[in-house]
């Protein structure tokens, strides 16, 4: 796929940190999930449905009374 910013060229294998605040009260950072990242302008995109996961990941801390802090893509997943 393209760089929705750029144009660039999308490359696999590198990892990002997606923090997620909700209700200003909690912030929840999930840290590694893979990502594309432009080899252009290095702008990071996530897919779809890894994104579908996060959610899953996110709502099941928040389900166990995560307030704030982190949770590992790999091991939640
Ligand atoms: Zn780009």
């Amino acid at each position: 796929m393209k760089c929705p910013q750029c144009k660039g060229k999308m490359v696999k294998g590198k990892r990002t940190n997606l923090p997620y605040e909700s209700d200003g009260e909690s912030i929840i950072v999930v840290k590694n999930v893979p990502a594309l990242t432009c080899s252009q302008c290095g702008e990071a995109y996530v897919e779809i449905n890894i994104l579908r996961r996060v959610e899953k990941i996110l709502a099941k801390a928040t389900g166990d009374g995560l307030v704030m802090g982190f949770v590992e893509y790999e091991k939640a997943a």
